[in-house]
């Protein structure tokens, strides 16, 4: 495997302290050993890749999933739990140029689908996930921006099909969103949860269903449509490739250069007692991230524990991994003051990804061909992912997705630089901040 993060980035040293393992029992599967057949293989079992099997299983079809560490260890067993609007970062303005309003639309539906697939998905699986918010809340750091976010109304109302709704600061404090905030506005879409317990739902319905899935067994070559471990192969008619922020430039060869991983580091407190909430200001259960470019995501979840988030460092190592967690320490204790002194008991990293389109790809890899792939979610994978796997799960079939917008068949363009392409993200982050001041 061929990665572009040091070695660091993809060992246990950035998701040790994962609260959501703590929350579930953990589940072994077998390492793969000598040849199997099957008619899909699936690398990486994730939200995409799970959600693939569970679609496909189900469909009678048999399907063999392979990870490289084990099924849940990327980032869907390690996220912020937002189940959310996103995919993206492509602007309505860019989507318009690309696909045409129509175009535009279609994939404004598919986020909000993304959200119902989720919701419904759990609910017939019959999980308890820890559900919580009615819809997401953007908190608004600079003065002045009220003005231009509720000016956003109508095109949000046309995107999404619903209504946002706007909060001055004085109204915030009132809906127990005190902070340093001048205004929110919350789109009535999207939920929390537990990412842990949804992942070990949808892992334990597709088992049910006839998936064999497979731990420590790392696809180290993909020819054709063999996937190649160090215990064994499985020769399928198809594969799925499902490594998001974890692929590699060399499986297959066709994934070089169309991704680029990043960090994001969240934390968790210990359970904040009502009058702490109370003396801070924040007694909502609303999830919320606040309006910069790089932004912070956070919510009170259902046992009264904070989870704060934002993103990670540009560098993996030990110290680079303690500097990232120190940063965010410091701006959680300075969105939150009055919860300094609370005891942070949980915080970790991984790794999400994006593309040079800012749009995520689902779809046939070029040049390559029975694989398929999708991946670059842009840090909003949880009901993306799990979107795009049944996607890619119907498209593996030979079935027509009933919602497969034109944004997510383009195949992200190469970054430039090639393996080397980290060295483009600095100097977007720095400007990314100085824009957020
Ligand atoms: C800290 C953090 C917070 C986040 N918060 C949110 C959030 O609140 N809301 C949201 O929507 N999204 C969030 N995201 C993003 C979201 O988690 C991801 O977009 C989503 O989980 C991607 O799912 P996936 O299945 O495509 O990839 P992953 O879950 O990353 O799975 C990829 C898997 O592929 C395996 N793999 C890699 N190479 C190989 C190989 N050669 N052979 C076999 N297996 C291999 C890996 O071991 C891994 O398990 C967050 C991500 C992080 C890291």
């Amino acid at each position: 495997m061929k990665r572009i993060f040091p070695d660091f980035a993809y060992g246990d040293g950035p998701r040790a302290g994962c609260w959501w393992d703590e929350t579930v029992a953990p589940v072994e599967h077998p390492v793969l050993r000598g040849d199997v057949r099957c008619d899909v293989a699936i690398v990486g079992a994730g939200f995409t890749g799970l959600s693939a099997a569970l679609t496909l299983a189900r469909a009678g079809a048999s399907v063999v999933v392979l990870d490289a560490n084990r099924a849940g260890w990327g980032a869907s067993g390690r996220n912020g739990g937002f189940c959310c609007l996103g995919g993206g970062m492509a602007s309505d303005a860019s989507l318009d140029r690309r696909f045409g309003r129509a175009g535009r639309l279609e994939w404004r539906r598919a986020e909000v689908a993304a959200v119902a697939y989720v919701g419904q998905l759990a609910a017939s699986l019959g999980l308890d996930i820890d559900r919580h918010s009615q819809g997401e809340t953007c908190v608004l750091h600079k003065p002045g921006l009220l003005p231009v976010f509720e000016g956003e109304a109508a095109r949000i109302e046309e995107n999404y099909g619903v209504v946002p709704t706007f909060l001055g600061a004085d109204q915030m404090r009132d809906a127990g969103m005190a902070g340093p905030f001048h205004g929110a506005m919350t789109i009535p879409v999207g939920f929390g949860l537990n990412p842990g317990k949804l992942l070990c739902g949808v892992l334990s319905a597709a088992l049910s269903a006839g998936a064999q899935i497979y731990d420590q067994s790392p696809a180290t070559r993909v020819a054709g449509t063999t996937v190649e471990t160090p215990g064994g192969r499985v020769h399928a008619d198809r594969v799925i490739v499902s490594t998001n922020g974890y692929s590699s430039e060399d499986i297959p060869a066709a994934m070089a250069a169309r991704y680029m991983p990043a960090q994001s580091t969240v934390l968790v407190t210990r359970p904040i007692t009502a009058q702490e909430r109370a003396q801070q200001g924040w007694t909502s259960d609303q999830m919320a991230y606040d309006s910069r470019n790089l932004l912070h995501y956070f919510r009170l979840m259902p046992d009264g524990r904070f989870l704060f988030g934002m993103r990670g460092g540009l560098r993996s190592s030990p110290a680079a991994e303690d500097a990232a967690r120190r940063a965010l320490m410091r701006d959680f204790r300075a969105m939150f003051p009055e919860w300094a002194g609370v005891d942070v008991t949980h915080c970790w990293s991984g790794m999400v990804c994006l593309a040079r389109n800012l749009l995520p790809f689902v779809g046939a890899l070029p040049g390559q061909s029975g694989v398929l792939a999708g991946f670059a979610y842009h840090g909003n994978g949880v009901a993306m992912g799990m979107f795009s796997g049944s996607i890619l799960a119907d498209l593996a079939l030979g079935r027509a997705p009933a919602l497969y917008p034109q944004a997510m068949r383009t195949p992200a363009r190469r970054f430039p630089f090639g393996a080397a392409r980290r060295i483009v993200m600095p100097p977007v982050y720095a400007a990314l901040n100085v824009l957020d001041r």
